[in-house]
Parts: C-alpha cells; structure tokens; sequence
C-alpha cells in the first residue's frame, strides 16, 4: 500500500460558490501512479466543505438555496460576537456540509456516476482561495 498527498488552489466568489473540482481530482489520480484505491478530498478551513452533486444550473441554484432556507444568512449568530466577521451562517453551514469526501478509484479512473461530480461548496461571505487536499491510498 502507497499513501501520497497532493493538492491544489483555488479562487472562489464566497456566498455558496460551488466549484467543479472533479477534473483535477481525476488528473492527481492518474498522475499518481496509483491504480487501484481511494481518493480522500478535503479542504482545510471551517467555512468550506467538500460534497458530491450533479453539476447542472438548476443544483447550483436549488443547493443554495436550500441552505438559505435551513441556515439563513441574514439571521443573527453568536459567532459574530465573537469575531465580528459576519459569517456566522458560513461556519454552521459548512459543518453541517462537511469538509472532505472519498471517492475511491480502479484502473487509475475515478468510479463516479456519469452525473456525479466532486465540489467545493465555498460557504465564506467573500472571496477565497482555497487549497484542496487529495491523499491518495493504494496500490
Ligand atoms: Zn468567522
């Protein structure tokens, strides 16, 4: 068994921005050398998280949205006393969401539905760049 650790950057908008991050997961997977395993995908930070979704306009609307629903971001937190940062929502959403997501793979290929895509959901109230992490377990 191997275990090597590779990651990446990325700029996001912030607000539930939700980036396609499927290709270069894909790519770290078969520049690995690795074939057969899993793909741990995690982002460090607590106001992002790390999910699944089909990516089509309609999710990116509806997925938002039903965080504004369930976590609405012009209530007031306790969070915010503390720090002062207005992002209160962003912390309890991206707990909520969860910030890493295994995808396991065989012949170097990511074993994903063909509607599947692996996504940072970035939950901040501004922009960010964001460093993912993929570690890779296998042989
Ligand atoms: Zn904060």
């Amino acid at each position: 068994m191997a275990v090597k650790t590779f990651s990446f950057a990325v700029e996001t908008k912030g607000f539930t921005d939700i980036i396609d991050i499927t290709p270069r997961v894909s790519q770290i997977v078969s520049e690995s050398g690795i074939m057969e395993g899993s793909a741990l995908v995690f982002v460090p930070g607590s106001t992002a998280g790390i999910t699944t979704i089909e990516y089509e306009p309609g999710l990116l609307k509806d997925y938002p949205e039903f965080f504004e629903r369930i976590i609405p971001s012009n209530k007031r937190y306790s969070h915010d006393d503390t720090w002062h940062d207005g992002n209160g929502f962003s912390h309890v959403r991206a707990a909520l969401q969860g910030a890493s997501f295994t995808v396991p793979f065989s012949a170097g290929k990511l074993l994903l539905g063909t509607w599947q895509q692996i996504i940072l959901v970035d939950f901040d109230n501004r922009g960010r760049s964001r460093r993912v992490i993929v570690q890779i377990n296998g042989e």
